[in-house]
């Protein structure tokens, strides 16, 4: 009998019991807007904010309506707007593209390395294309930050960073998201902590703030923020930034507050679901596990590998095989988007060069997510299940 997994690629924990207390407590009093208070009271999205700044080590945070949001709203604080150019990933997922695209801007890719991480040498020929570089960190892969933010800073190019899948990770213990002038983090279901919907975005830059602020829809209502700049930093800004409404709410903040600070705790036990999965993956031959350096403390909630210079019917049959045994793999070589996996050539609202180095990781890159759900003894039936299917064919 073959073995067969019969979990779940998409199922996420329940909230932890703390969450649906704070969140009863919140629909109790019914001050679900976040400029809602009664009194002296401190509204969950301003605790929200404060907790995650603190935690990220950032003088400011905004929480908003979605890591979408948070992209677009920090690349409008940095000025970017119709007709400019942004540098960003060919290996991404379609929010970041649709960030750019949304303010009217055009992204030009730049190339992704086997490991998962941007393409440096790509990055340097195109630096001069734009002032600024909409960094994602895809699947959770940090690249060396200290060498990007080295030719950033050489160029003058601002980094807004993407951390939709490394929110509690760090390059050389400096936390995914402060080494750009903005961090940008998506609290839906899928990602790190679970509110459904909603983003955070962090900054030390009191203007970038003041401005991410004003646009996310705070009225005149900013003195009630903790995160946030003095007043002053509004003074004249109030009278210049738009209201694009698109704020987090209380109830959303206080589901995720707990969760929140529970995030190191499950962060170790996503990467020994992870530590699993290579494990039984180990020594192959046709596959390749991305490779993670030592300076890189990751939360890998995806696992990723690569069948390199694989003809595409050979990874749709490993795909195809694994499927029909319970192990669901995305594929970003397909040739049409499906689901959440899509490619930089799929965007066609903005046109993109070949990038064919690029072209032939994806050709064979393989991903799946790791929800909590899932026990380590999982992992290991998951990985002999990709081995027993890929081996065949390398056979
Ligand atoms: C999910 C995601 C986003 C955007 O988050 P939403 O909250 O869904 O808008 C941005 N970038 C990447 C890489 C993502 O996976």
């Amino acid at each position: 009998m073959e073995e067969r997994f019969q979990g779940s690629f998409t199922q996420q924990e329940p909230l932890p019991d703390a969450s649906i207390a704070a969140a009863v407590a919140v629909m109790r009093h019914g001050r679900l807007h976040r400029y809602n208070t009664a009194g002296a009271e401190v509204a969950e999205a301003a605790l929200l904010e404060q907790d995650f700044a603190a935690q990220s080590g950032a003088r400011y945070c905004l929480a908003v309506a979605s890591g979408g949001y948070a992209l677009g709203c920090a690349l409008r604080a940095c000025g970017v707007g119709p007709g400019d150019t942004v540098l960003t990933n060919a290996f991404t997922l379609a929010p970041v593209p649709g960030a750019i695209a949304g303010v009217g801007a055009v992204p030009v890719y730049v190339g992704v390395t086997r490991d998962l991480v941007i393409d440096l040498d790509d990055l340097a020929a195109k630096l001069p294309q734009a002032r600024v570089l909409l960094l994602s960190h895809m699947r959770g892969h940090l690249c060396d930050m200290r060498a990007l933010m080295d030719l950033c800073d050489a160029a003058g190019v601002t980094v807004i960073e993407d951390c939709a899948h490394t929110m509690g990770a760090a390059w050389d213990g400096v936390p995914s998201g402060r080494w750009g002038r903005i961090g940008c983090f998506s609290t839906q279901t899928y990602k790190h902590i679970n509110a459904g919907e909603g983003g955070l975005l962090i900054t030390d830059d009191a203007e970038v703030a003041a401005r991410a602020i004003l646009l996310s829809g705070s009225y005149m209502l900013y003195d009630s923020h903790i995160a946030a700049p003095p007043p002053e930093a509004f003074a004249d800004l109030r009278y210049q930034v738009p209201n694009i409404s698109g704020r987090m709410d209380n109830l959303r903040a206080a589901i995720l507050r707990p969760q929140l600070a529970d995030l190191p705790r499950q962060a170790m036990r996503w990467n020994a679901l992870y530590d699993a999965v290579v494990a039984g993956l180990a020594g192959i031959n046709g596959i390749y596990l991305p490779h993670r350096p030592a300076a890189e403390s990751y939360v890998a909630s995806s696992f990723q590998f690569l069948l390199p210079g694989w003809d595409a019917d050979a990874v749709r049959g490993v795909v195809a095989r694994c499927a029909a045994r319970g192990v669901v793999l995305k594929w970003f070589g397909a040739p049409d988007p499906a689901g959440f996996t899509s490619r930089y050539d799929h965007w066609r609202y903005a046109a993109s060069e070949p990038l064919p180095d690029s072209d032939r990781v994806l050709a064979g890159l393989l991903d799946m997510r790791l929800p909590l759900t899932l026990s380590v003894d999982d992992c290991a039936l998951i990985a002999r299940i990709i081995r027993s299917e890929v081996e065949r064919d390398a056979a």
